[in-house]
């Protein structure tokens, strides 16, 4: 069973599917073009995602200093029918949801946002290079869950346009292909001893299964001979993948499934199939684009799940194991659909549902291009969006009251009320804002700890030196950067995307970080202080490093080839999502912490993708259809 999850297109398969620093300063852009580098969000470089004013509020709130120094908010005298915290997918469906509902009344919606940009995880980086805009996409990457979207996910998507089946006419499946380009693996000295990039054909998920490679009659052989492994660790890798064994033959399927459950894919490797523990360093990041750890903290029975290898010989019936991670199910999934903005295109639909004048065009082809007008988000009309405003409170004083949301934008500090109120923030959030909550929905609430994760964005004048040593991307399990990849080509509208190697082109590089040997709960809290602490700088240095070690041979030049850098790093990342490793009720049965954490406070409900402890679009969706759907019920 292998599921090819959507992340392991930044994983390395399904494409087979020195000089000076860059200025810190806003010439990261120094090769764009001057529309590129004005004040418009998605053009922006440098540290997105959580950017710079974005969280230093929130942080204060946590810390306990913020209200020391509040005073009292300002009374804007404003009132909507529905206040809606987040501008995130789930926030943005939920006003959308609630517009619906009200018909052709005048039901006037506020949706309030932290960062200077809207759309949550679903964030659009542009860029202008030569005259042509590039896209890339700065978070949510692809319409791809591990279950089938729900019917009310699925009517929202089709609602905005979005045709699901599009995929195939849209993706140029074999252009890199053509070109005598397979996905690799880069073995980095600190890891490996030496610097080596090897063609893996397939990628790292894939390996030992490829079969078509540019003329080599065992890729797989040949992958061997060249990566720089002990003898003992090709002896069992080669072993994992062509010799089938059964590790546990005492043990029935039920038995086999609650062992692995409880087991690490690391700690199976090593002691179950007996792998020598070089192995481990092949293997460590491979979960990472999903889970946001490594194989210590990440089960042997969802690695079985997910198709890594050591389990062809044991007999495991494709049904579901205790605990299963909900990535590693078996059984089917959404359909597949990427923009080149990656869902964004779905948050920009949606505010063009709510807000028209501020997005022109209709549907997914249009706004691929289009330019969104940010000065009218805000302006006055049944819904409005208003960015760069940290909500810091959310009150009802009594049964009969309406909710008083308070929140600070640009130094001020402000009220505005509602009789209703979705909170489609991170939960981790609301414990404060809505410190009256009883203690155990906090509690409940404060589990949903983020996963941090950063997709970097590098703009390159042209990707010769990719086309130089026939690597369109790829798997960098000791690295900074766990992954390296050239843009998918995908066609959208009258968007184009770079076609020949002497084109600027969008590279896609991700890192998760975290601390191997932890809980996972504790590596995500490490990880996520480690992000806030990396400066651009780093990010920047460690970039140019990675990629001059892993194409200087095809000539690459990082003062010559990068033009533009974006860091898009999300220290609350993906929802977490729970792990039969470390979460006891997941595996044992018990009350999931996400249901106490989401159930309706007064005229305040709960959204977001963190209240069904699932990061994906369609539970952004569906938890805002609940949240909405409640707030009707008591009304
Ligand atoms: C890098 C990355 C890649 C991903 N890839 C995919 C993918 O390919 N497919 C997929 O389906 N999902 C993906 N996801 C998961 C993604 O989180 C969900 O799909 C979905 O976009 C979540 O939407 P949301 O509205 O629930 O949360 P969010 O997008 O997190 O939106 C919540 C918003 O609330 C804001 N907020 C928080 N606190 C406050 C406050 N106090 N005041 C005001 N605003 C506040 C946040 O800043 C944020 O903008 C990815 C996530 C990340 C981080």
């Amino acid at each position: 069973m292998s599921r090819l999850a959507r992340r392991d297109f930044l994983n390395g398969i399904a494409l087979s599917v020195g000089g000076a620093l860059l200025s810190s300063r806003p010439a990261f852009g120094r090769g764009l073009d001057e529309a590129g580098a004005a004040r418009y969000p998605p053009g922006l470089t440098g540290l997105r995602g959580s950017h710079d004013g974005s969280f230093e509020v929130a942080h204060a709130l946590r810390d306990g200093s913020f209200w020391a120094r509040a005073g009292v908010p300002a009374d804007t005298g404003e009132r909507y029918d529905l206040i809606v915290v987040g501008a995130g997918i789930s926030g943005l469906a939920a006003a959308w949801f609630f517009r619906k509902a009200a018909g052709p009344s005048s039901a006037r919606v506020l949706v309030l946002d932290n960062h200077d940009d809207f759309g949550g995880h679903a964030r659009r980086n542009e860029f202008r290079v030569g005259g042509r805009t590039l896209i890339g996409y700065g978070g949510a990457f692809a319409i791809d869950s591990p279950a089938p979207y729900s019917a009310v996910a699925s009517a929202l998507v089709s609602e905005l346009g979005i045709d699901v089946t599009r995929w195939a006419r849209m993706f140029e499946r074999g252009l890199y292909r053509g070109l005598g380009m397979t996905p690799a693996i880069f073995f980095d000295r600190e890891t490996f001893g030496v610097d080596r990039l090897v063609p893996a054909p397939g990628g790292i998920a894939e390996l030992g299964g490829a079969t078509s490679a540019m003329g080599q009659a065992d890729p797989f052989a040949a992958f061997l001979t060249n990566a720089p492994l002990s003898e003992a660790a090709k002896r069992d890798i080669q072993r994992l993948f062509k010799a089938p064994a059964d590790y546990l033959p005492r043990l029935d399927d039920r038995d086999k499934k609650a062992r692995l459950a409880r087991t690490s894919y690391a700690d199976f490797l090593l002691k179950i199939a007996g792998c020598h523990p070089d192995v481990l360093p092949l293997f460590q990041a491979r979960p990472h684009s999903l889970y946001g750890v490594g194989i210590d903290a990440v089960s042997a029975l969802d690695a079985w799940g997910l198709g890594f290898p050591g389990f062809a010989g044991m007999k495991l019936e494709s049904t579901e194991g205790p605990g299963m991670g909900l990535d590693a199910r078996p059984g089917p999934r959404s359909p597949f659909l990427h923009f080149p903005d990656g869902n964004a295109t779905i948050a920009r639909l949606l505010v063009q549902r709510l807000i028209p004048r501020a997005v022109p065009g209709r549907g997914a082809d249009d706004v691929a291009l289009a330019r969104v007008d940010y000065t009218r988000l805000d302006e006055p009309g049944p819904a409005r969006l208003r960015l760069n405003s940290t909500v810091v409170r959310a009150r009802q004083a009594g049964e009969a009251s309406d909710v008083e949301v308070d929140y600070v934008r640009a130094g001020r500090f402000q009220r505005v009320r509602a009789p209703s109120c979705v909170l489609a923030c991170w939960s981790g959030v609301i414990p404060f804002l809505c410190p009256e909550l009883p203690r155990a929905q906090r509690e409940a609430l404060a589990y949903a700890t983020k996963v941090p994760i950063v997709y970097t964005n590098v703009v390159l004048r042209s990707w010769e030196s990719f086309h130089a040593v026939r690597v369109s991307q790829a798997h960098c399990p000791g690295s900074f950067h766990t992954s390296v990849g050239l843009d998918l080509p995908v066609r959208v509208g009258s968007y184009r995307p770079s076609r020949r190697p002497d084109e600027p082109i969008v590279v896609q590089m991700m890192r998760t970080p975290c601390r191997p040997g932890l809980p996972a709960r504790e590596q995500h809290r490490v990880g996520r202080q480690e992000l806030l602490t990396t400066t651009f700088g780093t990010f920047e240095q460690k970039v140019r490093a990675q990629l001059a070690r892993m194409l200087g041979d095809g000539g690459f030049d990082a003062s010559r080839d990068i033009l533009a850098l974006t860091v898009n790093r999300w220290p609350h990342g993906y929802a977490y999502q729970y792990n039969s490793l470390w979460d006891p009720f997941w595996i044992d049965g018990g009350p999931l912490p996400c249901v106490a954490a989401r159930q309706r406070f007064g005229r305040i409900a709960i959204a977001n993708a963190d209240a069904a402890a699932y990061a994906y679009a369609d539970a952004a969706i569906d938890q805002a259809y609940r949240a909405v759907g409640e707030l009707a019920r008591r009304t």
